[in-house]
């Protein structure tokens, strides 16, 4: 099996004899007697593409050669064209090699050893065996970027055993037998079968984009390349929503968030402020009702039923409460008492009306799932008054109180 791409990492169409097709799990499993398509492998994804005629959608070099799962049937014995799709290819090429100079960099710098890399849609992902800070790696960044506009010579190629004996090269593992070399000059000198880009101007960009601890080192993402070009007009479109949205030029949007997270702060601490009056006007009216009492509240949350709760049992407005609030479909409940276990009766309510929630003897919480008529009708049965009539629209309407 000739593997074309070694040497010629720009061929994007090529012609090859069919070895073998046979029906496999996943499709046709096609063997040629030289390809173009680069089998997955490195970190690098496997090429995509059409051959014969079929679309090729994976490929894997397995013991018996690099094997092109394909959508149709190729007849053994037959010479066909084969063609990949190059922007694909070109796009693993510029991250690929992009890889390889940052790791290199940092190797060279912090003598870390890049232990995982993994190259997905959005971004790649490099593993160094070592902690760095974000101002070292944007040196590496700069420096890595200075040396694509230098536009040097990336070189992969056999050397020789003897060459290789003097060779410092990084690699992943031991290897044996011939062993490919790619060596950009001043970079990174590592042992790698992938595709490459022959001058490092092609790479175009490199920019780290996230760092975060991982397994004792660094877990690294990146762009390089067009990829790089599509990240940061999508990074740019984000902004500009956000600075429109917010009034404030794209390079003020951080200062402007602080600045309304600050107003919500204000406003939350107001609000709560009216919430504790609006609570003490409703508990004020309320007229003591003696033994079981439950009041219906619209848009209270579950603090605000237990501050309403705490002060009308504070107040001795009544001897048990249970304070609801409308949700979608049911309501949220708090139950507090000074004198019964609310343990027990928030149990025998969620089982009469369809709840769930509990809590301590004085204060239990949760939800029931039951139409207020129905839910009004059992709580009476139970024992429970209303101050007001129980057919209103659930407004907070303070004839529910006076
Ligand atoms: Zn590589």
């Amino acid at each position: 099996m000739n593997k074309l791409y070694y040497d010629s990492p720009y061929l994007k169409t090529f012609t090859g004899t069919v070895l073998s097709c046979g029906r496999g799990k996943k499709g046709f499993e096609v063997i040629l007697d030289q390809t173009a398509f680069y089998p997955e492998g490195g970190g690098q994804p496997a090429d995509t593409g059409v051959l014969g005629g079929v679309r090729v959608f994976d490929v894997h070099e397995r013991g018996d050669g690099i094997v092109h799962y394909t959508e149709g049937e190729l007849a053994v014995g037959s010479v066909i064209n084969g063609e990949i799709d190059w922007e694909r290819r070109f796009i693993h090429m510029q991250q690929h090699s992009g890889e390889h100079l940052v790791s290199g960099l940092i190797h060279a710098r912090f003598g870390y050893d890049n232990v995982g890399f993994h190259m997905g849609e959005d971004e790649v992902t490099i593993d160094v065996n070592g902690e760095l800070t974000w101002d070292e790696l944007m040196e590496i960044e700069e420096t890595a970027n200075r040396m694509l506009w230098e536009n040097l010579e990336v070189r992969a190629y056999f050397p020789s055993r003897a060459e290789l004996a003097d060779m410092e090269y990084r690699s992943k593992k031991e290897l044996v037998g011939d062993v490919r070399i790619v060596r950009i000059p001043g970079g990174d000198t590592c042992a790698c079968c992938g595709t490459h880009v022959t001058r490092t101007g092609e790479i175009g960009i490199v920019k780290f984009l996230s760092m975060m601890h991982y397994k004792g080192g660094m877990r690294i993402s990146l762009v390089c390349g067009e990829k790089a070009a599509r990240d940061y007009e999508k990074r740019r479109r984000e902004v500009q929503k956000v600075s429109v949205l917010l009034s404030a030029k794209p390079g003020e949007i951080a200062e402007a968030v602080e600045h309304m997270k600050k107003e919500q702060e204000a406003l939350k601490a107001k609000l709560a402020e009216s919430s504790r009056e609006l609570i003490e006007y409703k508990v004020g009216r309320l007229k003591e009702n003696g033994d079981r009492l439950f009041v219906i509240e619209l848009g209270f949350d579950a603090l605000r039923l237990r501050q309403l709760a705490n002060r009308i049992l504070e107040e001795k407005k009544a001897k048990t409460i249970l304070a609801l609030a409308r949700t979608d479909g049911g309501f949220l409940y708090v139950l507090g008492s000074q004198s019964e276990d609310m343990r027990l009766l928030s149990k025998e309510l969620n089982a009469l009306l369809n709840g769930k929630g509990g809590g301590s003897m004085q204060m239990a919480q949760g939800s029931f799932l039951m139409a207020k008529e129905r839910l009004c009708a059992i709580l009476k049965e139970k024992g429970f008054s209303s101050p007001g009539p129980c057919n209103e629209p659930g407004a907070p309407n303070l004839s529910n109180y006076a």
